[in-house]
């Protein structure tokens, strides 16, 4: 009997584990990312210049690394479908994003774990648009993987511990963060992270890592601004300051509280939003908060699809870890009262515990008063809050054909949950028909280049 084939999408840490825990079990295991290396959002590097202070569980890193050697994996691979009508039948552009000829590949397999992850969330500011202003995503890649600061002087605003770690690799790049800035306010913080506190004892490498973060801000003598918000950002042609203001426990600007902090740059964070194109593509429930629906087994609505990782809920990279591993298990056939698994088990219900208290930092809805009317909501098509106004009531398409909002070269990727939160109805930014970008030509070019694995 020839072994079962698991295609995985996403080489983060929840793609990773699901590779390792399928190969274990004999698998014959192909593993697609769009990055150059593996190793997603957590582990994003650059061979030579990565600074591993940066970098957590590094070894853990390597040792999911060496186990593709049994495994085919495709890095710079863009999958742009997902089919599972008659079986399971993922296609990819292979080669540089931005090189004149990739080629297609389309792999058949007899289960998919989708480890697809999620886009950092940053939230419209007046100013947001000024050179020197990026989310804290983006801020965090630079410094890992090409050991940039973002500028002299950040700020470093939004809601949730993620701000932490940026904060800290800004430092360790070269730069000086002037603040962080965070949204929730104390009550909600002293209600989310100190309740059952016992539930957190199993998360100690978490608390750890949380403290080494701390320590950085003390080192520097960085503030650590909690229940406030960036409000405005200044500048004529760059950064110059930003306004930084106290805000409701729903994140209403409390007017009078007003204070100006210097800086040349900005990092935006406030939460996650999961990457769930590939997933809705492939037929998987999504719940009414928007994450992909996994039973115990990490097993998708969609038959032999699975999916693990920020997809299926923001908890962190040793939830990914964990789930991932049970994905990939239970993709190559596993079942969960086998042993081996057992301790992918224990770990997932403990990272879940922490994950619970990450709603401390969910977005609030106050923060639409912080904007102006001319404040630019999408700003592939520079279409600002006033405009969307005008439309709040169109249905989606309407809504996108009139403004434009999404329909830009991030697609709805950027400003997407932010649009839909200034409308009156769900525009459906994640139904794509195509789930990457991916140029006219090639589409056209396919049944030439197209190479076909497992037919
Ligand atoms: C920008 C950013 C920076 C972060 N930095 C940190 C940090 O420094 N410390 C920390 O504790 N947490 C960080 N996080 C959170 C942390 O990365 C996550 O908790 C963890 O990585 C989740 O793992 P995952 O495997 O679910 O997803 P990810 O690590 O996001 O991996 C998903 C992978 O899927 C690939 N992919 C998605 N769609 C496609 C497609 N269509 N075709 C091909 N490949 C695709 C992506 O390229 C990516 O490599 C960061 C998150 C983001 C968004």
């Amino acid at each position: 009997m020839s072994a079962r084939r698991v295609v995985v999408l996403g080489a983060g840490p929840a793609g990773l584990a699901a590779a390792q825990a399928a190969i274990a079990l004999g698998a014959e295991v192909v593993v697609l990312d769009e990055n150059e290396r593996v190793g997603g959002q957590f582990w994003r590097h650059h061979e030579q210049l990565t600074d591993r202070r940066m970098q957590h569980q590094w070894s853990r890193y390597e040792r999911l690394r060496g186990a593709l050697s049994r495994a085919t994996v495709h890095t710079e691979a863009s999958v742009w479908r997902v089919d599972t009508e008659r079986g399971i039948r993922v296609h990819a552009l292979v080669g540089p994003a931005d090189a004149a000829a990739r080629t297609g590949l389309t792999i058949e397999a007899d289960a998919l774990v989708i480890a697809t992850g999620a886009h950092d969330r940053a939230l419209p500011v007046p100013g947001w648009t000024l050179p020197g202003v990026t989310t804290a995503g983006a801020a965090q890649a630079l410094a890992k993987r090409d050991g940039v600061t973002l500028g002299r002087r950040t700020v470093v605003a939004g809601a949730g511990p993620f701000l932490l770690p940026v904060a800290a690799s800004l430092v360790l790049a070269g730069g000086a963060v002037a603040e962080v800035v965070e949204a929730a306010g104390v009550a909600a913080i002293a209600r989310g992270w100190g309740r059952a506190p016992w539930q957190l004892a199993g998360v100690a490498g978490k608390a750890a890592e949380l403290g080494e973060y701390a320590g950085s801000l003390l080192r520097h003598r960085t503030p650590y601004r909690i229940g406030q918000a960036v409000t405005r950002i200044h500048g004529r042609g760059a950064v110059e300051a930003v306004t930084v203001q106290r805000v409701d426990a729903d994140w209403r600007p409390i007017a009078g509280t007003e204070r100006t902090v210097e800086c040349d740059s900005v990092a935006l964070g406030h939460g996650f939003t999961p990457r769930l194109e590939a997933a809705i593509q492939a037929g998987c429930a999504v719940s009414d908060d928007r994450f992909v629906v996994v039973d115990e087994r990490q097993a998708t609505t969609a038959s032999s699809v699975f999916a693990a990782g920020e997809v299926t809920g923001i908890a962190g990279a040793d939830a990914a870890l964990a789930e991932g591993a049970v994905a990939g298990f239970a993709a190559a056939g596993g079942a969960l009262d086998d042993d081996r698994i057992r301790g992918a088990l224990r770990a997932r219900r403990r990272m879940h515990a922490f994950a619970a208290r990450l709603a401390t930092h969910a977005i609030r809805p106050g923060w639409t008063q912080w904007l102006d009317d001319d404040t630019i909501v999408c700003r592939c098509e520079s279409v600002t809050r006033a405009r969307l106004a005008e439309y709040a009531d169109a249905a989606s398409r309407g809504l996108r054909l009139a403004t434009r909002a999404g329909l830009g070269a991030c697609q709805g990727r950027t400003c997407g949950p932010s649009v839909e939160a200034l409308v009156a109805s769900p525009v459906g930014f994640d139904r794509r028909p195509i789930l990457s970008s991916i140029r006219i030509g090639e589409l056209a070019d396919l049944h030439q280049t197209e190479h076909k694995e497992h037919q």
